[in-house]
């Protein structure tokens, strides 16, 4: 039920995305052909700029491939073999966040005391990392703090995070304290190409690529977010090696074995 689940909501994020670049490159296109049906009937001057429109209309449909083959290249066909530790990517992320972020912006990094193995690979938890954090240096147009965490959390059975199967989890929150989004917001988030940005800053991607990657690593991403008070996002993933239980047999992974 677990991977129907997420096969449905790839399926739906697909689609969207597919819907999405349809109707972009049909105004392009719409946009491309206009302008040339007119060009042969026309003075010198009007020709030259339709053709700078012509021009125009398709170098912004050569930048739309470009974020969709980087969208496609993050969309993970399947889960990797190995694992990677969650705390070694936030201790990356920190020392290449510090300096991008700007001065009036304080990154604050607190991780679990020990190693957090999850299934997917460094370059996918960098994209995690870095789309979190970017947002939340977005949310903070006058500067504020960026909390970003880990910790290992055990989840029992039916617990109310679902669908999550019980064991235990590398858990990585990344909190701002800015403008915080509506409910309008919150609930379209994760579809591709929805932003609230300048079209020149935001694709629209960063969260739809998120949520992919969290997918196929078996975890789950939720956000918590008040409006004038901040966001945190929070996202779960299973731990591949868990630690050792008290009577010193390793417990279960979890998703794996059961159902
Ligand atoms: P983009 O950053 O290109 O807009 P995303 O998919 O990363 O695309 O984010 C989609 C939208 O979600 C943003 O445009 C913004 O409205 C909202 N959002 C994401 N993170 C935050 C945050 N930390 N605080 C407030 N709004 C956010």
């Amino acid at each position: 039920a677990n991977d129907r689940a997420a096969r449905t909501a790839r399926l739906e994020s697909l689609g969207q995305l597919a819907g999405g670049v349809a109707h972009d490159f049909n105004n392009l296109l719409a946009i491309i052909l206009n302008c040339a049906e007119f060009i042969a009937d026309e003075p010198g001057e009007q020709a030259a700029e339709d053709l700078a429109r012509i021009r125009d209309a398709a170098r912004r449909g050569q930048d739309l491939t470009s974020q969709l083959l980087l969208f496609a290249k993050h969309e993970p066909a399947q889960v990797p073999a190995d694992s990677v530790d969650l705390n070694s990517a936030v201790a990356g992320a920190n020392d290449l966040l510090g300096r991008t972020l700007g001065g009036n912006i304080t990154l604050r990094c607190t991780t679990y005391g020990g190693p957090l193995p999850v299934r997917t690979d460094r370059g996918r938890l960098d994209q995690i990392l870095l789309n979190l954090v970017i947002n939340a240096r977005d949310a903070m147009p006058d500067g504020g703090v960026i909390d970003v965490a880990t910790d290992l959390v055990e989840l029992a059975t039916g617990s109310a995070i679902m669908p999550l199967p019980a064991g235990h989890y590398a858990e990585l929150t990344v909190t701002d304290n800015g403008v915080g989004m509506s409910a309008e917001v919150r609930d379209r988030l994760f579809e591709p190409f929805f932003t609230t940005k300048a079209p020149q800053k935001g694709t629209g991607l960063g969260l739809a690529t998120v949520y992919g990657i969290v997918l196929a690593a078996e975890g789950t991403i939720t956000v918590d977010s008040t409006p004038g008070v901040g966001t945190t996002f929070r996202v779960l993933l299973p731990v591949v090696a868990p630690p050792v239980a008290d009577g010193g047999r390793p417990t279960p992974a979890p998703g794996h074995g059961h159902g």
